[in-house]
């Protein structure tokens, strides 16, 4: 998945920890190994190659996640798909700096994106492509996944305090840390990364950034973010970053990629008909950014306001 995971726990031994750890991680790496198009041996690389020509089966768990993602697309009127890998590849960030597209090819990437070309048979436990050339990619959820998958591994061996990470943009938080309210979580301050814009304490929720103060780019004066609308195939511009917390990793994860997309004004509405939801979004506007809090507890930081 391109990131590290970061796991903290308490339990009564060094062994008991070890052992804990253990099973954690061989749960990520399985999930790892199921959900990467990186790995030509997974089952998204089986569906991706083999969806466009008829059903392709698959195991529950993929096909729920599936379900979900798809369903997230339907609620966030589509700001939110997993099928934007083409426009991704086409605004060049596969190779680590943006490039501007030829209106050729954009037309060509966004003839290839849609949530709506995705057909799950749950009774059949199928999914199929409505076209070639569409191709699935978790790059948004499957961090979100895996630590609720890890986070499910630890529940179930007992733990009752626990703080899942990945890559610093999603955390999973079980419990709390003895006597405290919860896990302390920064959310960085994105014009320096080193100051925190909010601090939260986790408990029994996920908290996902989706900000592109790395995997941005710039291009004829304009900030481009590595977030993508799929629905006209231009990358994000005017959002700096989002920060949401929610019952699940998976749910964190996508609604803060979504809300990025939408924006500020779309925001609540969203989150509206969604239960245990909060959000933080730095938009920004030339040289002037404006901070919005959706249900946040915390407090927000003094240099951005
Ligand atoms: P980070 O990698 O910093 O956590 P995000 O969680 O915001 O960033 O996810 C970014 C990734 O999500 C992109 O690299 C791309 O694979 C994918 N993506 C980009 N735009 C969208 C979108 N509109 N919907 C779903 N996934 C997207
Ligand atoms: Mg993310």
């Amino acid at each position: 998945m391109g990131t590290t995971v970061e796991i903290h726990l308490y339990a009564s031994t060094r062994e008991r920890a070890a052992a804990l750890f253990e099973a954690a991680f061989q749960e990520i790496e399985r999930v790892e190994q199921a959900l990467s198009t990186y790995r030509p041996t997974s089952e998204m690389s089986r569906i991706n190659a083999n969806a466009a020509r008829g059903p392709v089966v698959t195991d529950p768990e993929v096909l729920t996640l599936l379900d979900e993602a798809l369903d997230y697309s339907l609620r966030t009127d589509g700001a939110f798909d997993i099928t934007v890998g083409a426009l991704v590849n086409a605004w060049g960030f596969f190779r680590g700096h943006g490039r501007y597209p030829t209106a050729d090819e954009l037309s060509r990437a966004l003839a290839r994106v849609g949530w709506r070309n995705v057909i799950l048979d749950r009774a059949a436990r199928t999914v199929q492509f409505r076209k070639p050339g569409i191709a699935l990619d978790l790059g948004g959820i499957g961090k979100g996944f895996a630590l609720d998958r890890a986070a499910l591994i630890l529940r179930r061996h007992g733990v009752t305090a626990a703080l899942l990470g990945a890559g610093q943009s999603s955390y999973f938080a079980i419990g709390a840390p003895p006597d405290t309210d919860g896990w302390r979580v920064v959310v960085p301050d994105p014009d320096d990364p080193r100051r925190s814009l909010s601090t939260v304490w986790l408990r029994d929720r996920s908290l996902s950034t989706s900000g592109n103060a790395q995997k941005s780019f710039e291009f004829d004066g304009k900030r481009y973010s590595h977030i993508i609308d799929p629905r006209t195939g231009e990358p994000v511009t005017g959002m700096t970053q989002v920060t949401v917390i929610a019952r699940t990793a998976l749910e964190s994860d996508a609604l803060a990629t979504a809300l990025f997309v939408l924006g500020a004004d779309r925001a609540t509405a969203v989150l509206d008909h969604v239960d245990d939801v909060a959000a933080l979004l730095v938009t920004t506007r030339g040289t002037v950014d404006r901070v919005v809090a959706i249900a946040w507890g915390g407090s927000v930081g003094s240099s951005l306001k």
